[in-house]
């Protein structure tokens, strides 16, 4: 969907009425119904989509039609889904109860931020489903109602929980200003499930979870053709380089799986991030395997809901047990890491088939991978560079005046904060901070992460992530910044739709790329591009 001009839209977001609303509310935040229109809703999931899944309710429906064909008892059946939800994870409770509704986080999201709607506040995303439990699950709800800030669950209400829980890409960051430490992304994939019950869902979560589960990977390619891919991108290696390099693919007994998402075998920038991959492995004599089946690390089961994320979680370690490998290593991915970090270990560890990891090139043991057994590309690159391990000239990447995006999931899922910088400041001589409270744990999202980096919904899209993008000019106008790093696959692609419209002349890529440019190979020939095929600096044509 075509969408007005960036600057018409910044004028817009600072002083125009709610994008949802189209007016300022002048009612209680209850009493404003959620208004679907073009461009404010990702499209549903198709009906053989969610068949394929066995997912309740498949058929064709509109959100935009005030009958969504809903089962006759819906409401029974998410009321009872929240009761068990309650019952099982204690956070969804504490989180219910324990908002004191301080505000502290209410200026905190990049989508009320961009939007201007109040219901965007993470406070009163959370109050949607809050006000529903206090109603059905509190004493003080059940007796007052209303007075106690409870409130029926209606047809309005779940209309305004698929509005707003697809408004919100789970990133977490209004978690780190709570006193209570509520995480509202919590709340988002409770609300998210709920719906789900009910057949309200949407395409771009669920048609790439379905081609996960049966092919691997998100874009549902055949394993021939993950291998083909990557022999392409060897094919332009050696291009670049005169070296050719030989991954090995489902071989048994390698040392390593490497995993990475499916966007850096397919999708540009994030081909040249696994280019850097693979001359970095070549370089250090790496004995790995990739999988053609486990051929994705993202999860887009953690958009959707727990067993999801659990199946596909649990993919990448049978591949692991069938290959006989001694640990596994990951790629830059956001999710991925995500879900290994806050979530494996309940669900499918601890991995105790396999080994503690430790570099078979500096001997190091990666204790903080004890249980999951698997190690981020960055801590292991991170490592090699501290032993001296890599020959390195920064000097390849002097036409990149670099800054780095956390991601919000190796960030604040992970703590992956010193890693990619260690690397970056290793392999460029040019490197430039955005200001503190837009990086490290206060980094702002992409603003299309969580399965919302459809194209359907560009401008909310634009708007939500125009607080990083801000962050971004800021950069590139005080220090001329033309590169934007990250360690995430979404982010590879999501920033590069963001600077396309925000900031048009700074590129994005992933940290390895700027490695593999680096890296000094054995006998390789002098080198006349990037990895990209982009001149060196001092080469221009
Ligand atoms: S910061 Fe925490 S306690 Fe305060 S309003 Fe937000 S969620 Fe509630
Ligand atoms: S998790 Fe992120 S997107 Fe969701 S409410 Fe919090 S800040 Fe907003």
């Amino acid at each position: 969907m075509a969408i007005m001009k960036a600057d018409k839209l910044g004028v817009s977001v600072a002083k125009a009425p709610s994008m949802m609303t189209g007016a300022v509310p002048k009612n209680d935040w209850w009493d404003v119904p959620a208004n679907f229109k073009p461009g404010n809703y990702a499209y549903p999931a198709k009906q053989e989509i969610v068949e394929y899944h066995k997912f309740p309710n498949p058929r064709l429906w509109d959100p935009e039609s005030d009958d969504w064909k809903l089962p006759e008892n819906w409401k029974e059946i998410i009321l009872q889904g929240l009761k068990e939800r309650l019952d099982k994870f204690r956070s969804l409770k504490i989180f219910m109860d324990c908002c004191v509704r301080c505000g502290a986080c209410a200026d905190k999201c990049h989508f009320f931020l961009g939007t201007g709607d109040p219901k965007n506040m993470p406070v009163l995303r959370a109050e949607l489903l809050r006000s529903v439990y206090r109603n059905d699950f509190t004493l003080a709800g059940k007796l007052l109602g209303k007075m106690a800030g409870g409130r029926e669950m209606t047809f309005g209400v779940l209309k305004e929980w698929f509005m707003y829980f697809y408004q919100c890409t789970e990133c977490r960051r209004c978690s780190v200003f709570c006193p209570y430490g509520i995480d509202t992304a919590e709340i988002t994939m409770m609300g998210r499930e709920l719906l789900h019950l009910v057949g309200v869902n949407i395409n771009w979560i669920l048609e790439p979870a379905a081609n996960s589960n049966r092919t691997g990977n998100h874009m549902g390619l055949q394993p021939h053709t993950f291998k083909d891919n990557i022999e392409y991108l060897c094919d332009d290696i050696e291009e670049i380089t005169g070296i050719r390099c030989n991954p090995t693919f489902n071989r048994k007994g390698a040392e390593v799986l490497f995993i990475t998402p499916s966007a850096d075998v397919f999708a540009e920038p994030g081909i040249y991030t696994a280019m850097g991959y693979l001359l970095l492995f070549e370089h250090i004599g790496l004995d790995y395997t990739f999988s053609t089946y486990a051929s994705e690390g993202g999860n887009f089961g953690l958009f959707t809901n727990n067993e999801m994320m659990k199946k596909l979680n649990a993919k990448m370690y049978a591949e692991a047990k069938r290959l006989g490998v001694k640990w596994i290593l990951g790629g830059e991915c956001g999710h991925m890491w995500r879900v290994l970090h806050q979530y494996m270990d309940t669900m499918n560890g601890p991995a105790d088939f396999l080994q503690v990891p430790k570099s078979p090139i500096t001997g190091t043991v990666f204790e903080n991978a004890a249980s999951t057994k698997m190690v981020h590309i960055s801590e292991f690159t991170a490592d090699l560079i501290k032993h001296g391990k890599l020959k390195l000239d920064p000097k390849r990447n002097d036409h990149r005046i670099a800054t780095y995006h956390d991601s919000c999931n190796p960030a604040r899922a992970m703590g992956l904060l010193e890693e990619p910088r260690y690397v970056l400041k290793n392999v460029v001589n040019n490197f430039h901070e955005m200001p503190e409270n837009t990086i490290r744990e206060s980094t702002f999202c992409c603003g299309s992460g969580t399965g919302l980096n459809t194209d359907e919904i560009m401008e909310l899209r634009m708007r939500a992530g125009l607080p990083r993008a801000n962050a971004v000019k800021h950069v590139r106008d005080k220090h001329a910044v033309n590169m934007l790093s990250c360690v995430c696959a979404i982010d590879r692609a999501t920033l590069t739709s963001l600077n396309n419209y925000w900031n048009p002349d700074v590129e994005v890529c992933g940290v390895s790329e700027l490695v593999g440019n680096a890296l000094v190979m054995e006998g390789e020939k002098e080198r006349e591009t990037g990895l990209r095929f982009e001149p060196l600096a001092g080469r221009e044509c």
